[in-house]
């Protein structure tokens, strides 16, 4: 278990140009993933582009090997009514009208950047659109938040008020986190909460900002593969994330180009 209060560290300038080069990375791995979405293409294609990226930059993904049973890939790949943590396999073939969410790590310089969006495969529903739609404009939402002066809660707010108002729903189980040498450290940001709540935003403090939105209701399973997450009622689901940094001023993108 990961004890959230106490694993907040505030990153120095120095730390933070580094991280922002790991979310270069990232990005760039993400994008030549984003590349190959198309019918016939395999999950497995996805996380090899990648992975390949990461590789010609000497980097590696905290991915690789975390959890138990350990994580095998570099990325996860999940399609449809899977939330997240889809396990790539040259058995998943895309298909037209499949809405499909990449996440992807990076360690660089011994910093992390962690990063996902959701896509669609040809043309795809209204339905789905909206909900790539509103996740997205959900993590825009909040990413707004990352002011000094502000809290957690204020994030986990926006994300909720931002989703439910337009008729979806937010995981309870999965929630964003603290970035940094870790992948994971505190602050923990669910993806619903109140304004005023939770820890106070500092400048140097770098959070995995991630709505995780599901058109059914909120409730998950895990698959006996033991990581995929899927919808309990099979509904669609998307997954937006990008690592921010708060600073004096305008919250900071790490993982954009
Ligand atoms: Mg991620
Ligand atoms: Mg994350």
């Amino acid at each position: 278990m990961i004890d959230w209060a106490r694993q907040i560290h505030i990153k120095n300038p120095a730390e933070l140009s580094i991280m922002r080069q790991a979310g270069r990375i990232n990005a760039a791995a993400l994008a030549a993933a984003k590349e190959l979405i198309q019918p016939g293409a395999t999950t497995a294609d996805l996380n090899a582009a990648a992975e390949a990226v990461l590789k010609s930059y000497g980097c590696v993904s905290p991915f690789k090997g975390y959890g138990y049973p350990p994580f095998p890939a570099s990325t996860t790949v999940s399609i449809n009514q899977e939330l997240v943590h889809g396990i790539p396999s040259t058995k998943r073939k895309l298909k037209e009208g499949d809405i499909v969410s990449v996440d992807c790590g990076t360690i660089f310089e011994g910093y992390v950047a962690d990063s996902a969006f959701t896509a669609g495969v040809g043309e795809i529903s209204a339905e789905a659109k909206k909900l790539l739609e509103v996740t997205e404009g959900a993590l825009k939402a909040a990413i707004e938040k990352m002011r000094p002066g502000n809290h957690t809660g204020d994030v986990s707010a926006a994300i909720q008020k931002y989703v439910e108002g337009h008729g979806y729903h937010v995981t309870r189980e999965y929630t964003g986190h603290g970035v940094g040498r870790q992948m994971h450290e505190g602050p923990q940001v669910p993806n619903y909460g109140l304004p005023g709540r939770g820890v106070l935003l500092r400048p140097g403090m770098t959070i995995a900002i991630e709505p995780m939105v599901l058109v059914g209701t909120p409730k998950t399973r895990v698959l006996p593969d033991q990581w995929a997450v899927v919808s309990a009622d099979g509904s669609l689901t998307a997954h937006f994330e990008h690592s921010v940094a708060v600073t004096e001023g305008e919250p900071l993108i790490l993982t954009v180009l």
